[in-house]
């Protein structure tokens, strides 16, 4: 996705339907699908979003309506409380989401076979069924994805995504529950025996090539990866105090 802006040509609806999480309307939303513009950490992958029907997301931050697509994430909230590193392309969504075409699943599987995918840009991808993902996903060249729902969502997406978790015991647990994590952490912090950095943090591999955030498809170690994103901001750092103890 380019920086600067969300081609409404480039961009569809594909899915519309009852948030998992909350039951309240939710959409699935791919952007980047002629792969041209790229976002710099990723390299040239489509994005996939899941959003609020007819609002703009970041109206949503810090308010129960969050939820529909976030569920609990402990990164949600507003202004200094926000640690979530998307809020840029939250409001970008609200700007174009109007305009975005439809697509039915049929459609947009074919659109992304032999394509590299982000499922989750922004939203957590455990607000739509699984089997939404699995139609998506069945002929795309490779993904990465996250999930702060680990606890509680459909188990099956074990195999799909992440467990995002910041601390030493989620990291624990989801490990015990079959997940493969994605820890954030403060620098100062230890990296677990079962981990391995973030090519990217350390030597600037983008997702397109790394291809490790993919859930228990790959049999490999758990990421860990130094808080990122807004992270320049002295908030931040105040919350992640609170957050990362
Ligand atoms: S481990 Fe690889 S796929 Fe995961 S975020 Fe880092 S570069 Fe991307």
């Amino acid at each position: 996705m380019s920086e600067r802006g969300i081609s409404t040509r480039r961009s569809a609806v594909v899915w519309r339907g009852p948030s998992v999480f909350t039951g309240n309307p939710v959409q699935v939303v791919m952007t980047g699908i002629d792969l041209k513009s790229v976002n710099e950490k990723t390299g040239p992958m489509v994005q996939i979003s899941v959003l609020p029907q007819g609002r703009n997301p970041s109206l949503d931050f810090g308010t129960p309506r969050e939820h529909d697509v976030c569920g609990d994430c402990a990164l949600t909230g507003r202004g200094a409380k926000r640690v979530c590193y998307a809020a840029y392309l939250a409001w970008l969504h609200g700007q174009h989401m109007e305009r975005y075409r439809a697509l039915s699943l049929i459609e947009a599987r074919i659109a992304l076979a032999g394509k590299p995918v982000r499922v989750g840009s922004y939203g957590d991808p455990a607000a739509v069924p699984f089997d939404v993902w699995n139609e998506l996903l069945v002929r795309v060249d490779n993904w990465t994805g996250y999930t702060h729902a680990w606890r509680t969502c459909d188990e099956r997406f074990r195999h799909l995504l992440m467990a995002s978790v910041e601390t030493t015991e989620g990291y624990l647990e989801a490990r015990r529950r079959g997940w493969r994590t994605f820890r954030m952490k403060l620098p100062s912090f230890a990296v677990h025996p079962g981990e391995v950095r973030c090519p990217y943090e350390t030597c600037g591999v983008q997702c397109v090539k790394c291809r490790l955030c993919c859930g228990t498809e790959r049999p490999a170690k758990s990421i860990v990866v130094n808080a990122h994103g807004v992270g320049a901001g002295g908030s931040l750092r105040f919350v992640q105090k609170e957050l990362f103890p």
